[in-house]
């Protein structure tokens, strides 16, 4: 019998967790590599909104969706995910545009509702004011982010995964390949590497030569204290979207994906904070307990980093926004590409290559 490869995963936010998890499964013999602790440093930063919603190409709205799935059949595999399929509804563009996303995604198979005023004030009825006109998408769902990675980390762990909590500071490579990685605890060898660092990422690669292309945005998110039940789902309205966690907070940006924190972080939470309050009947006791600021790792032309590095064996570099909808997927595709040679062809717009041409 071969001898299991030996991979080493670089990060513990929850692109590493879900390829360290995949890889264990599939019979890899797997180290993370972290210094973080586990659920990494984008991960715990995020609104978690689990989606394949509007404003992507069809081929990018595939990978989206076929995620979805994925976390559907992660959560079969692995119960206690913390994982809620509480629907999303949106009125965060014009109506004419609205109603150009629900009919192009309605073409894709995107299963969307349009909705009045009434059908939204019954799904969400503490919205002070309901839309007009919104979608409604039943599938959509949300993760509790770092739950979600450790939970992947700790049935990783059972299955012979070694976690080390360290720092990366360089590729180790013989002959053109990368064997392992230095580290503050020495060098690790390893048959294969797998980048997953998040923002981290470019400067690891840079020690093999390699440029990743990845700006980094700040994105605010304010919450409050746990609090009653106000909100059923996912709510994108103009300027503000907002959900609820597992935990009772209300968590919101101006933009799911955070917003500009500006010059002065605090007041920017503040004025976001009376906003989201000021949205919703019976928050008169909701209170801002504090705010994040994720960076978000974030390739320049806004789709995932995810394959080998082109010249280099031993490689397998994962980086991307979206990464908490994308995480089962990528784990389940990197895995199969790295363990038997198969990259799936849902992958094949995001190689590091792009960026050469
Ligand atoms: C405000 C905000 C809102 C977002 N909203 C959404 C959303 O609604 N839906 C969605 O799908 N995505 C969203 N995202 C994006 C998503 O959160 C990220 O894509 C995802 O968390 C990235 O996970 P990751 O595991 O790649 O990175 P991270 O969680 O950042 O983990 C990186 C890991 O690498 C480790 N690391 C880095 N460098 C080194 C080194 N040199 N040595 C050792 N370890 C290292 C870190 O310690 C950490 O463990 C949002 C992000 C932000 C910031």
């Amino acid at each position: 019998m071969a001898a299991a490869k030996q991979v080493i995963v670089i990060g513990a936010g929850i692109i590493g967790a879900s390829i360290a998890w995949h890889l264990t499964k599939a019979g890899a013999q797997v180290t993370v590599i972290a210094d973080s602790t586990p659920g990494g440093v984008a991960t715990p930063n995020s609104f978690a909104w689990i989606n394949a919603s509007w404003g992507n190409p069809e081929i990018y709205f595939r990978l989206r969706s076929r995620a979805m799935v994925e976390w559907r059949r992660l959560a079969d595999e692995l119960p206690g995910l913390p994982l809620a399929w509480c629907g999303g509804l949106c009125w965060d563009l014009p109506a004419d545009r609205l109603e150009a996303y629900a009919a192009e995604h309605s073409s894709w198979g995107y299963g969307i509702e349009r909705v009045g005023r009434e059908r939204a004030a019954h799904i969400e009825p503490s919205l002070v004011e309901p839309p007009e006109f919104a979608v409604y998408v039943a599938d959509e769902g949300v993760a509790e982010p770092v739950a979600a990675a450790k939970t992947l980390l700790a049935d990783a762990e059972r299955h012979g995964v070694r976690l080390i909590a360290s720092t990366v500071s360089a590729l180790a490579i013989t002959n053109g390949s990368v064997t392992g990685v230095d580290t503050s605890h020495g060098l690790i060898a390893a048959d294969e590497v797998v980048i997953a660092a998040g923002v981290g990422a470019p400067a690891i690669a840079a020690t093999a030569g390699i440029k990743l292309p990845i700006e980094t945005p700040p994105g605010l998110i304010v919450h409050s204290r746990p609090y009653k039940k106000l909100l059923n789902g996912l709510v994108h309205a103009e300027r503000l979207h907002m959900r609820q966690t597992a935990e009772g907070r209300i968590i919101a940006g101006s933009d799911f994906a955070g917003g500009d924190p500006g010059m002065d972080a605090e007041a920017t939470a503040r004025a976001l904070f009376a906003v989201t309050k000021a949205a919703l009947l019976g928050a008169e006791g909701l209170e801002l307990d504090f705010h994040t600021i994720g960076y978000r790792p974030n390739p320049i032309d806004g789709f995932p980093i995810i394959g080998r590095a082109e010249g280099m064996d031993g490689l397998y570099i994962a980086v991307m926004h979206s990464g908490i909808t994308l995480a089962p997927a990528v784990g389940l595709f990197a895995t199969r590409e790295i363990l038997d040679g198969e990259r799936d062809p849902l992958l094949s717009p995001y190689g590091l290559s792009r960026f050469a041409q």
